[in-house]
């Protein structure tokens, strides 16, 4: 395997989101080592990692040992670009899904540009509708379609195998974003924290309300894939829009200032 291609293996993390097992905690990252993967990070465990961990691990102790204990997704993900959840069950609600390959093929070229994540869920219950909301895309792992349940380290073992097959073969999905700049998943809150806000003051009601209103206006933004100077652009509209030149103290940071009309010069490059 090239050099760039072991890099790019190393820019992709998975992330576990309150995962019941400890011991599923030491599989998947005994799954993610072998593959040559390193990074694991753990939203709110029910368990922390335990000697059931370890010995599940067989050996792959460093991960356990590095991985990040978070509170919440937010933090989890921060700097990712591309977030890519896994998903047991094809959701009725409209989401694009790639297939294993398609995934690996896309998280691996996109971290030549940056931190990239895959998302996996509960084992009761898999994720969340805002958890899947955060996703650009969703991975489905085909599976008998009366029992589409693999175990949570399983599905991590067959991702981390595609990317690893994909690293191999050093062949880069086409559908890569190569502008360094992208919002990244802070960046995408932020403006999402706003839009509420911005709605609620002008009067258009209360996004919280209404879920297919909010998960319409993430899938738009999870497509377009803003770069910040577009986020900070959009910003300085809904800033304007309720009546204030500059994002308040209340609002969710912008990375750079907001910017008005007048500082937003528009060209064709
Ligand atoms: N009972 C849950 C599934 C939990 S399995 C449900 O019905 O949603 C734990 C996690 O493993 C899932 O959230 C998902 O991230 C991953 N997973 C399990 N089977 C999968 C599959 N067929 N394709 C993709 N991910 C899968």
């Amino acid at each position: 395997m090239t050099q760039t291609s072991e890099e790019n293996l190393g820019r992709i993390r998975a992330v576990l989101i309150e995962t019941s097992h400890p011991g599923n905690i030491g599989a998947a990252a005994r799954a993610l080592k072998t593959m040559g993967l390193s990074r694991l990070e753990l939203v709110a465990p029910r368990q922390r990692p335990d000697a059931e961990t370890l010995a599940r691990a067989a050996g792959a102790d460093d991960l356990i040992e590095r991985a990040g204990i978070h509170d919440d997704l937010d933090s989890a993900l921060e700097g990712c670009r591309l977030v890519i959840g896994a998903s047991a069950r094809l959701r009725s609600i409209e989401w694009p899904v790639l297939d294993p390959a398609e995934a690996a093929g896309r998280l691996l070229a996109e971290a030549a540009h940056g931190e990239v994540a895959m998302l996996f869920g509960r084992e009761s219950s898999g994720l969340t509708n805002a958890e899947l909301s955060r996703c650009h895309y969703l991975v489905h792992i085909p599976t008998n379609p009366e029992f589409s349940s693999l175990n949570l380290a399983a599905a991590v073992q067959v991702l981390a195998y595609e990317l690893r097959r994909h690293a191999l073969a050093g062949t880069l999905s086409e559908h890569v974003d190569e502008r360094p700049d992208l919002a990244d998943a802070a960046d995408l809150e932020g403006l999402h924290g706003h839009l509420a806000a911005t709605m609620r003051a002008v009067g258009f009601g209360d996004i919280e309300q209404s879920r297919t209103l909010q998960i319409r206006l993430r899938r738009l933004f999870n497509r377009a894939r803003p770069d910040r100077t577009e986020i900070n652009i959009l910003r300085g509209i809904l800033s304007a829009a309720q009546g204030r030149k500059r994002p308040g103290r209340d609002d969710p940071a912008p990375t750079e200032p907001a910017p008005t009309a007048k500082d937003t010069t528009c060209s064709d490059d």
